[in-house]
């Protein structure tokens, strides 16, 4: 279910919110739109979480996400914020790496194991399917590995192996059953073209970067936000807390130790982005937005971004590539991934390189997840103001983050008969 978990009190018009990430940020200014009296403590001396750009000579450099894929609801945020959205080059080569090579994914024999099989029956769509489980009579297992695995990790970073089909696909809906790969393909398609038409769609930054977003939320919220909040944590009425699930688990814990086990249950991949600025660049990543690495490999990172060709305004000077590994990345793990994509490329071709690790990064969308996050939702739609937001909840992305809060601010009470 894709909503917050927990309630508060529209009667009282004061929150308290736990957490200035993304999470925090949005939620706040979403209640604040719906006229509540926000206050944010946030643990550090800054706002954003893992959201934070930093300029260097020529560039940017993002130290967790580069871009916000846009739905409505955010194009209708970046309106109200008077931001505007700078778009991904359109028309860039996607790639997979395959043998060594990058290669455009219908280059792989995809469309002839679509054709071959569209017309199977898929499994059932029960609570413990995996994405590689629901996709492996579709396309066996070496394009479940070599394709679907890339793909999803490029955003979950997890394998299919381990990823939850319903978490991931929430657009089937309550459907257990379809007849065929075909008629899976339909219904995607039907919901695709029954979203509303964007004036400016896909992938996109912002003049500066992805902190010019936070600082547009940070000085909207300026007299809302308390930075370096030392105030020891104390449930009052209407308390949100955005913080990371192991985070909010400890918080709970002799207050609400339900809702603090289930919070326990939620695990986290760690996540290296490295920028490395180039002097010259990589012949096959030309005119792409970068290539997706399939595992063992050889490879250390899972994925490797193009930033001049994805957001040349923002990278005027330098050619610059951001490469995501699944670990912390040393200096001879990232020239060794370099090389085995560009084998010409020597040390003195690296100008400099900037390094951001995060310990917890992503939460694992699995099937322990997805039942943690159930269970929250039937512990917490008895409390009446209480309310638990993070990356974990509804959506890894910042545009599932910016619909959850939007529809939460406007209805806080009701949770829908599903649970
Ligand atoms: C490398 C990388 C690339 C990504 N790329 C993209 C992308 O391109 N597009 C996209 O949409 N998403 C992307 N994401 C995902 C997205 O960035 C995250 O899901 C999102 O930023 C998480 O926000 P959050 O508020 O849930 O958590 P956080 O950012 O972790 O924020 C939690 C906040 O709570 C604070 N806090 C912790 N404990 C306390 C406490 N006790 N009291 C008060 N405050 C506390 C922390 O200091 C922090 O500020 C990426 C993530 C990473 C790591």
């Amino acid at each position: 279910m894709k909503r917050i978990i927990g309630k508060i009190d529209p009667s009282d018009k004061n929150v308290t919110i736990y957490g200035a990430g993304f999470s925090g940020l949005i939620l706040g200014y979403y209640l604040k739109s719906e006229g509540y009296k926000i206050t944010i403590h946030e643990r550090s001396n800054k706002v954003g979480g893992m959201v934070q750009t930093k300029k260097v000579a020529g560039g940017y450099v993002e130290k967790g996400p580069n871009a916000l894929f846009l739905n409505a609801d955010c194009l209708e945020l970046l309106r109200e914020l008077k931001l505007e959205p700078l778009p991904a080059a359109k028309k860039l080569k996607r790639l997979i790496m395959v043998n060594g090579k990058p290669k455009r994914p219908f280059q792989m024999g995809l469309i002839s194991k679509l054709g071959l099989n569209v017309h199977k029956k898929p499994p059932l769509i029960t609570d413990g399917l995996t994405v590689a489980e629901f996709f492996r009579p579709l396309l066996g297992d070496e394009k479940v590995h070599r394709f679907v695995s890339p793909v999803l990790s490029g955003v979950y970073a997890t394998s299919s192996e381990h990823l939850h089909f319903r978490s991931i696909f929430d657009q089937v809906g309550k459907k257990a059953q379809f007849v065929s790969y075909f008629d899976f393909i339909k219904h995607m398609i039907r919901h695709q073209k029954a979203q509303p038409k964007l004036e400016v769609s896909g992938s996109v930054s912002f003049e500066g970067g992805m902190q010019t977003l936070i600082n547009r939320l940070a000085e909207v919220l300026k007299h809302d936000l308390k930075l370096n909040s030392k105030e020891p944590f104390k449930l009052k009425h209407n308390a949100v807390i955005c913080t990371d699930a192991m985070t909010a688990s400890s918080l709970l814990e002799t207050v609400k130790p339900e809702l603090s086990k289930e919070l326990s249950r939620i695990r986290y991949t760690e996540l290296s982005s490295v920028t490395v600025f180039l002097k010259r660049e990589i012949r096959s990543l030309t005119r792409a937005f970068g290539v997706l690495i399939p595992l063992e490999t050889g490879f250390k990172s899972f994925g490797i971004l193009n930033n001049k060709a994805i957001f040349p305004a923002n990278n005027e000077n330098l050619i610059s590539y951001t490469l995501i590994g699944r670990k912390k990345l040393t200096d001879k793990d990232i020239l060794g991934d370099l090389r085995q994509l560009f084998p010409e490329m020597e040390e003195e071709d690296v100008d400099h390189t900037e390094n951001s690790y995060w310990e917890k990064a992503l939460p694992i969308y699995d099937l322990q997840r997805y039942l943690a996050v159930k269970k929250l939702h039937q512990i917490a739609q008895k409390e009446q103001s209480v309310a638990i937001f993070g990356n974990y909840v509804a959506g890894i992305s910042l545009r599932e983050m910016i619909t959850a809060a939007k529809s939460f601010a406007k209805d806080p009470v009701t949770y829908p008969e599903t649970t």
